[in-house]
């Protein structure tokens, strides 16, 4: 979806990088679409194809045809994914897993309207989730307001709208974010988190700004961008992209999440923790997140098959179920955030995601 090389600033066309020689061999992004029979003639599948003029469009009896096949090589498919147009069954909202951070909120919930994101970050647990690199979206977002309606009549609720993609480095293309945004507007009981690593500050510029909708940004170090954070823009469009939130009055969630233990990470993080301090208002931020890289046991099985790289074959360590650093390392990398953040914001905008076994040693 990027139109710059990895680590560009912003991302807000539709088009892929070139990110070297072989990738003028594939095609552009969406140039094939997929509609499931049901979707068909559905007003954001027909808004949708309006902005795809040139794509092929071809129909299929059910999403999974395409997106479930075996033996696909989500990798390669991330070149030049196609774009899956399907509707979405019950249900439409999910309690938040145990390796998430819930904020403190008590009714904590996801959603997967979008299955499969345009960056691609070698650590993605989506990779682990999903057979197939092709993005599928679910049309029917209005079947979601009317489960989420239900929702908000019994108890206050906390929604992660961008969890299993990048929804706001899509909204050129689906407008969903937007239709969220709508949907959140009067309703105080509901808060909704918008987590991106999107610098596409045009895109920004054209929503509202509302208090009970979080703009939740990833950041990581410069070095661990450009290693594992393919297409997705550079620390400082990001930081820019903060500020520009903070300015327009965006709640904004700075996340250092995933933390990876790379080579020097002491300097590494510091180097990107003085950055960050130094770049952004800190006492504007609502808060901040850290959390280690950790990932299911079944997850990093099926990453290592489709994907050889650093972040996939590290030898973890199994706690319960998850695989994750040794303790000692993971308390490093927290520590170190705990110390930089810590003396720049107060303890309680601090969410630390820590495991069981993490707590137990002492940095
Ligand atoms: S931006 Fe997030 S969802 Fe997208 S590839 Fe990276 S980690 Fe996965």
């Amino acid at each position: 979806m990027c139109s710059k090389p990895s680590g560009s600033p912003a991302c807000a066309d539709l088009s892929f990088p070139s990110e070297n020689a072989s990738a003028v061999l594939y095609a552009p992004a969406f140039s094939a679409v997929y509609v499931e029979e049901a979707a068909a003639g559905l007003p954001r599948t027909r808004q949708i194809l309006q902005k795809l003029p040139k794509a092929t469009v071809i129909p299929c009896k059910s999403y999974r045809e395409i997106f479930n096949r075996p033996h696909q090589e989500p990798t390669r498919q991330k070149h030049a994914p196609a774009l899956i147009l399907a509707v979405g069954q019950p249900p439409f909202l999910y309690d938040g897993a145990p390796v998430c951070q819930d904020f403190g909120n008590r009714h904590f919930y996801y959603t997967s309207g979008v299955m499969n994101c345009i960056f691609d970050c070698e650590y993605c647990y989506l990779q682990g989730m999903y057979n197939s690199g092709h993005i599928t979206v679910f049309v029917n977002l209005e079947d979601t307001f009317a489960a989420l309606e239900n929702i908000l009549r019994e108890h206050e609720a906390y929604v992660c709208i961008s969890y299993d993609t990048d929804l706001l480095a899509l909204e050129p293309l689906l407008s969903m974010v937007s239709a969220w945004m709508d949907f959140a507007k009067d309703r105080p009981g509901l808060t909704l988190e918008l987590r991106t690593k999107s610098a596409a500050e045009g895109v920004l510029r054209k929503l509202p700004v509302q208090e009970n909708v979080i703009l939740a940004l990833t950041l990581s170090p410069e070095p661990v961008i450009t290693a594992y954070e393919h297409r997705t823009p550079t620390l400082a469009a990001r930081l820019h992209m903060a500020n520009t939130a903070l300015s327009l009055g965006w709640p904004v969630r700075l996340c250092f999440d995933p933390m990876l233990a790379v080579h020097d990470a002491a300097s590494v993080y510091n180097a990107m923790f003085d950055e960050v301090i130094r770049t952004v208002p800190m006492a504007k931020i609502r808060d901040a997140s850290v959390g280690v890289f950790r990932i299911s046991r079944e997850y990093l099985r099926r990453m290592r098959r489709c994907r050889t790289s650093a972040v996939t074959c590290y030898p973890y360590e199994l706690q319960n179920g998850v695989y994750a650093y040794p303790p000692d390392i993971a308390n490093r990398l927290l520590s170190l955030a705990r110390e930089r953040l810590g003396a720049v914001l107060p303890e309680d905008r601090l969410f630390f995601w820590e495991s069981e076994s993490a707590q137990e040693v002492t940095p």
